[in-house]
């Protein structure tokens, strides 16, 4: 078996032959690496064994929740399988859980990746357009961060 590095040895499914362009032991962990290692701490609302989510630190709206592939890629289009289509599948299922967690309409996604070179997809719950907006981010006390992380959590199949 081949293994894409130290990072994606530890966070690889079994029997995933990374890319080549992945395999560099010596390369710099992403933040969100060390988030799913589990060596930075985060609110995290659900992990499977492609994907980790957690909620956003600087939220748009409180429920803002990141959708990470264990698997430290860049860009979206160069995410491989298995992974790609987990990062899709774990937004479906969590969509639903936040929406009722915090009693928005509607779910908004984005794709960004300007701050943080490691692929995640933004769910942020939104009653209009108007509130995705990437300027007015609001830090919440961690208590309350602790209680929405929760609800979410708790809805989650
Ligand atoms: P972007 O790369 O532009 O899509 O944005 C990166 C996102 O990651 C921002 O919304 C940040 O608030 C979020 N972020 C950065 N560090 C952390 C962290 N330690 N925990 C949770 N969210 C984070």
């Amino acid at each position: 078996m081949r293994f894409g590095g130290f990072v994606n040895w530890i966070l690889a499914p079994q029997g995933y032959n990374a890319p080549a362009f992945t395999q560099n032991a010596m390369s710099e962990q992403s933040i969100f690496t060390r988030i799913v290692s589990g060596e930075i701490p985060c609110y995290k609302v659900y992990e499977d064994e492609c994907t980790f989510a957690f909620l956003d630190i600087n939220p748009v709206r409180p429920g803002h929740v990141l959708i990470v592939p264990k698997i430290e890629i860049d860009q979206f289009f160069e995410v491989p399988e298995p992974y790609y289509s987990a990062v899709f599948a774990t937004a479906k299922k969590l969509a639903p859980a936040i929406r009722e967690a915090v009693g928005s309409v509607r779910i908004a996604t984005v794709i960004a990746g300007f701050d943080v070179p490691h692929f995640h997809y933004h769910l942020i719950p939104a009653d209009s357009l108007s509130e995705i907006d990437f300027s007015k981010t609001k830090k919440i006390e961690p208590a309350e961060m602790e209680k929405i992380r929760a609800k979410i959590a708790s809805r989650v199949d």
